[in-house]
């Protein structure tokens, strides 16, 4: 859904709209498992800088909720995650900031995007905020065992033969260098 700056330009634009899995490209490590719902309602923001330029932003506010599935950082099976988020955001014409300080806003304030040409894709405001909304890693359950660094067997189905717990390769190889040292 293109939520474009002409029509917003008449009224606010009120969205409510579900998405199928795989309507949104989420990457490859995210997988949508439930319908997106997401409704809201999008207008025009309008900034004047001087007398005669006027900088057409557009506001969304709203909320989305979908459930995803996402791979365990340690053992690598797949985890649930319900998101439900409210977003308010600003998108501005792309190049607005270009050249200037402003650029670092990205980084410090993730509630300003950049819309291109004609208007905003719901979709790509969608996406950035479903994979903002994710863990930077997710783990099934807090005492995950994860993988044996040997054998590679899920530590939470079985033990394995490793009795050894491995080192830590980065202590291995400082150990290595005093060794040398030390002859
Ligand atoms: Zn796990
Ligand atoms: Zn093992």
């Amino acid at each position: 859904m293109l939520i474009e700056i002409a029509e917003l330009e008449l009224h606010p634009i009120d969205f409510q709209e579900e998405f199928l899995p795989d309507a949104i490209d989420l990457g490859a490590d995210v997988r949508q498992t439930s319908v997106l719902k997401t409704s809201g309602r999008a207008q025009l923001v309008e900034e004047h800088h001087g007398k005669h330029k006027v900088i057409k932003d557009i506001r969304l506010q709203g909320d989305l909720a979908t459930t995803l599935e996402v791979s365990c950082a340690r053992c690598l099976e797949a985890v649930t995650q319900n998101v439900a988020r409210a977003f308010d955001l600003l998108y501005r014409p792309q190049g607005t900031d270009a050249g200037k300080e402003e650029i670092s806003i990205t980084a410090a304030d993730a509630e300003i995007g950049y819309y291109k040409g004609d208007g905003l894709l719901l979709e790509d405001m969608l996406r950035e905020q479903v994979l903002l909304s994710l863990p930077l890693k997710a783990i099934c359950r807090e005492d995950c065992k994860g993988l044996c660094p040997h054998c590679g067997k899920n530590l939470n189905m079985e033990q394995c033969s490793c009795t050894e717990p491995m080192e830590d390769p980065r202590w291995a190889a400082l150990k290595e260098i005093r060794n040398k040292l030390d002859n």
